[in-house]
């Protein structure tokens, strides 16, 4: 088996590839400045069946003898995902080829797939590299104890995975993480919320972990954040400000929960922004 099964991009020495962790369900509710009716309308008119479906991706990048991996999925936690070790397997690759992990933020739709289902380790040979604000907001006990009972179960997968990946754990503030990978900030949606982006003379492309939930809904809406967002209001502009500089650049862009496509780009309207896939 091939990975020619799943979305790929080729940008100067590095191959990206989407796979698909599965899927977990949000609901439409949790939207802010926008009723969910019109949400739901929305979802529907883009051909979601599901509407309150939230895809979820991680990204196999292979290039300059590296074998990374961009967010882990969230690994069956809450029954969300788990399936990105099969899929890594119909790739070709096995867990214990990944060498790095670059988190985009600790969520457990992000984290969760890097412990198994007794807490080991997935990936054993790989060294986690983290944004520090992100890692010191999850560890800081004030912030758990201000936490609601739903956030609550955040801060445990986020501490099991800093704790599982102790001794090969990297932070970042940023700068070039990896040589040919530059750390992006991408504030408003956790403490260390970060993108990355490789470039290859004209080409370049972003993986833009959590700035949309919703594609087909916040492209066209970027001030429709989602209770997920830590500070909903630094969300908004983070990514309008975004969608303004990747719709300028053309960038292609990689997303955890962008559907099963994987890439897309971004053009502008007379009001707004619009997605396309990337093929
Ligand atoms: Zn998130
Ligand atoms: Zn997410």
């Amino acid at each position: 088996m091939t990975d020619l099964i799943f979305p790929g991009q080729q940008v100067g020495e590095f191959s990206v590839t989407a796979i698909s962790d599965g899927y977990l369900s949000a609901s439409l509710e949790l939207l802010s400045n926008i009723d969910p009716a019109d949400a739901c309308r929305r979802q529907k008119a883009a051909g979601q069946r599901d509407p309150t479906a939230i895809h979820i991706n991680c990204y196999l990048v292979r290039g300059r003898g590296r074998t990374i991996l961009i967010d882990a999925g969230a690994g069956g936690y809450k029954q969300w995902g788990g399936d990105l070790r099969t899929n890594l397997a119909l790739a070709g690759v096995h867990p214990v080829e990944i060498d790095t992990i670059l988190l985009t933020h600790a969520h457990p739709d992000h984290a969760g797939g890097l412990m198994d289902e007794h807490g080991a380790a997935v990936f054993p040979n790989a060294e986690l590299v983290v944004h520090r604000r992100e890692i010191g907001f999850w560890e800081d006990e004030d912030n758990l104890c201000r936490a609601s009972e739903r956030a609550r179960g955040n801060f445990q997968i986020a501490r099991q995975a800093f704790d599982t990946y102790r001794a090969r754990l990297r932070s970042f503030d940023s700068g070039e993480v990896i040589p040919g990978i530059h750390a992006v900030p991408l504030p408003g949606h956790t403490a260390g919320h970060s993108g990355f982006r490789l470039d290859s003379g004209k080409h370049g492309l972003l993986v833009w972990g959590d700035i949309v939930h919703f594609p087909r809904i916040q492209i066209a809406r970027p001030d429709v954040s989602i209770a997920f967002d830590q500070d909903m209001l630094l969300s908004a502009t983070t990514r309008s400000r975004l969608l303004d500089i990747v719709s300028a650049e053309q960038l292609i862009i990689a997303g955890m929960h962008l559907g099963k496509a994987g890439f897309a780009r971004i053009g502008r309207t007379a009001e707004s922004y619009e997605i396309f896939d990337e093929p």
